[in-house]
């Protein structure tokens, strides 16, 4: 069984519930068990102009191999709408393989750990809610989040602490 980490994000229509129903979908899907969902968090677009995005990250035990997934967290993206007009264009659900265990990918169509992951708040901050003691590229998630204090970040009110 391998542990996988999952971004999900969205910033048009109704992200929340985008998100809300992806997860929902994810856990549903066969070879996939014991999903955990952090807490949603609003953050402003990096390197994409838009509405403000909501953001969560989920972690799946999964049989699935990379490849598999990816496939299914595309599926996912499609049935929500997802056009791809240029690129970082404002999206109804975006779906990213941060983590497949702990093994590193480089394929032409998959790059794991997530080449960007370590320097977005907006994913390093959920992820940390369920991988607190993770390390990337040798930095703590904290010491990572630090370095990307300048990117706007808060949670969606309403929810209880993790
Ligand atoms: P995007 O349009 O930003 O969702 O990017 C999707 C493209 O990135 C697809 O062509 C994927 O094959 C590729 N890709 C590479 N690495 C990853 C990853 N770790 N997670 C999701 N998509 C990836």
């Amino acid at each position: 069984m391998i542990k996988a980490c999952i971004g999900l994000g969205a910033n048009l229509g109704e992200a929340l519930a985008s998100l809300q129903q992806a997860a929902h979908e994810l856990a549903a899907t066969p070879g996939i068990t014991g999903l955990r969902l952090s807490r949603f968090y609003r953050s402003a677009p990096v390197d994409a102009t838009g509405p403000d995005y909501v953001n969560a990250v989920a972690e799946i035990d999964t049989l699935l191999s990379a490849d598999a997934l990816l496939d299914i967290l595309q599926k996912i993206e499609n049935q929500h709408g997802r056009l791809r007009p240029y690129r970082n264009a404002p999206r109804t659900l975006d779906l990213d393989l941060l983590l497949y265990g702990d093994l590193t990918i480089d394929t032409p169509r998959l790059t794991v750990p997530h080449p960007r992951m370590h320097e977005r708040a907006f994913v390093l901050r959920p992820l940390q809610e369920l991988r607190p003691t993770l390390h990337l590229r040798q930095s703590s998630l904290q010491t990572l989040l630090q370095a990307c204090s300048d990117q706007a970040l808060e949670l969606v009110p309403g929810q209880h602490q993790p």
